[in-house]
């Protein structure tokens, strides 16, 4: 026997599915080591289009299954995190010559029905002639139907769940590729390299997940040894972010001609978020970035409804990322099944792997509970699921305290602004108050970076959430990418370049 520790499970993969199998693994007292080659949610989980949702278009291909299961998912995930998950209300003009009203209807009634719905409210028919979500769009729309789902910071939810999973004693190693897997006497013996300096490392595991969204098929290929891989269909799926196209905090759900559908959603107070875009992809999913016909589809299909038309100089940021969804050999990219699929393969002894195909944001917890179930049938324990009552860090309050969360912080800390308080309580829940600890004024909270984000903040996004660089603080743990001016992103990276160095010399002595 050699030194390498031995872990029950080892996982690929830091999204939203690694993270959640990792938490829920953790929970049940599985020894747990987490690989992520590069940030947490750097993958697909942060390129969403952030919603908790059934999946209306999904009915049209009969997705009865997944659409139930995720409905049904809303009302938990609002549960148990209601600082970075919200309901939202959705405005779907009825436009003549496309779906017809009666089936808009019937879908509707379907997804009032189908997945337990008690807090979020139901669907109504709205005059868009009086109802101000009518005023931003043409008068071409009399009619629409308003319905619920909720929002999600994709990114946040990823590493919130990493972070639980870590305080259950999971271990989440960042920036580290698995670069080699192989079964060795009944164990999976995994090569680790560090991205940063590049020194490898060795860990062992009973079992192996490989929960490496797009990259699934490269890990069995490159790090596996496997031949003629081909288990999912990599589409791309772009957004544009414009000014906020109106002060209603309604989101559209807009019908293309093409058969698609987008949506313009309130982003970040000040912006729409509008999205998304449906395209088979063949290149490395870290490269994947919006092109210019995809911007003129997003722009054109817009402005089909808007009164103003959203046009390219617009636009403030760009984002793109793929799906990995599992092929089932639909021939359009809009139609192959957004379900997720688990395949086990077996090893000698133990040292069993599990391929995750697959999965939404919004059934992540789902898919972790299914995956855990095959994980206790193979390492012959039986546990039990427990993360639909359990809330996520700093969630911790009723899904209706959120504004006496904000109340609570500007009372114990006079000195924040409602919205940087408001912020903080989106981002961090009950959890802000260690990030102001015991400031009494905002020079308490030490360097100031630009549009609120101060050195505390940065520190807690350091020391708590596996951030290294200005890019993960700014795009995904908060989004003041939106914000900062380009010499305050230089200050930023100075800052925590200089920090970690620091840290580094500290822990070397
Ligand atoms: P990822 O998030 O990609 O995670 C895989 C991770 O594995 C990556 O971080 C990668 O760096 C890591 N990795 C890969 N290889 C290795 C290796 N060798 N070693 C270590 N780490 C490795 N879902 C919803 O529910 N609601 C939505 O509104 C929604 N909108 C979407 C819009 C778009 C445009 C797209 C693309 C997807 C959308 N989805 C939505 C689906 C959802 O985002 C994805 O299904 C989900 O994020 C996939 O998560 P994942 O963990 O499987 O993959």
């Amino acid at each position: 026997m050699d030194g390498t520790p031995v872990h029950d499970i080892l996982v690929i993969g830091g999204g939203i599915n690694g993270c959640g199998i990792a938490r829920d693994a953790a929970g049940r007292g599985y020894s747990v080591f987490l690989a992520e080659m590069n940030d947490l949610g750097s993958g697909t989980s942060s390129g969403s289009t952030k919603l908790i949702h059934g999946g209306l278009r999904y009915l049209e291909f009969y997705e009865f299954r997944l659409v139930r299961e995720a409905l049904l998912e809303r009302e938990v995930l609002w549960r148990n995190a209601p600082h970075i998950i919200w309901p939202i209300r959705f405005v779907l003009p009825h436009n003549e010559g496309l779906r017809p009203a009666w089936l808009l209807r019937l879908g509707l009634f379907l997804y009032d029905h189908l997945g337990g719905r008690k807090l979020l409210p139901k669907t109504r028919t709205i005059d868009m002639r009086i109802d101000a979500a009518g005023k931003p769009l043409k008068p071409l729309f009399s009619r629409a139907f308003e319905y619920s789902d909720c929002w999600v910071d994709d990114a946040r939810l990823v590493v919130l769940n990493a972070r639980d999973a870590a305080d259950r004693g999971a271990v989440i190693a960042t920036r580290t590729e698995v670069v080699d897997a192989r079964r060795e006497d009944g164990r999976w013996r995994a090569t680790l390299r560090d991205v940063s300096s590049g020194a490898r490392s060795e860990v062992r595991a009973r079992l192996v997940v490989n929960a490496a969204g797009p990259w699934v098929d490269k890990v069995l290929a490159s790090a596996m040894g496997r031949n003629e891989v081909h288990n999912v269909r990599l589409v791309k799926g772009s957004h544009i972010v414009v000014p906020k196209v109106s002060d209603d905090p309604r989101a559209y759900f807009f019908q293309n001609r093409d058969g698609r559908i987008i949506f313009a959603i309130p982003y970040e107070d000040d912006f729409t978020l509008i999205g998304t875009t449906d395209q088979d992809y063949d290149g490395e999913p870290r490269d994947a970035a919006i092109s210019p016909a995809e911007t003129d589809y997003l722009c054109a299909a817009a402005s089909e409804y808007f009164a103003r038309p959203v046009r390219r100089e617009d636009i403030v940021w760009t984002y793109a990322a793929v799906r990995p969804l599992f092929d089932d050999g639909a021939s359009k990219a809009q139609e192959a099944t957004r379900d997720y699929v688990l395949r086990v393969e077996e090893g000698d002894g133990d040292a069993a792997l599990v391929n995750i195909f697959g999965g939404k944001i919004t059934t992540y917890r789902r898919l972790s509970e299914a995956t855990l179930e095959k994980i206790e049938e193979l390492l012959g324990r039986k546990g039990q699921a427990w993360t639909a009552d359990a809330r996520l860090p700093g969630g911790d309050f009723a899904v209706d305290g959120f504004d006496g969360q904000i109340a609570g912080l500007l009372r114990d800390y006079p000195f924040l602004n409602a919205g940087h308080a408001r912020r903080l309580v989106r981002r961090y829940g009950t959890r802000a108050r260690a990030i102001l600890g015991q400031a009494r004024s905002t020079d308490d909270l030490g360097v100031h970076f630009g549009a609120d984000l101060y050195e505390a903040e940065v520190r807690y996004l350091m020391e708590q959430e596996w951030a290294r660089t200005a890019e993960d603080v700014l795009w995904r743990r908060t989004k003041r990418g939106l914000r900062l001016a380009p010499n305050e992103v230089v200050t930023l990276e100075e800052f925590m370049e200089d920090l970690a160095s620091r840290r580094r010399h500290e822990a070397a002595e």
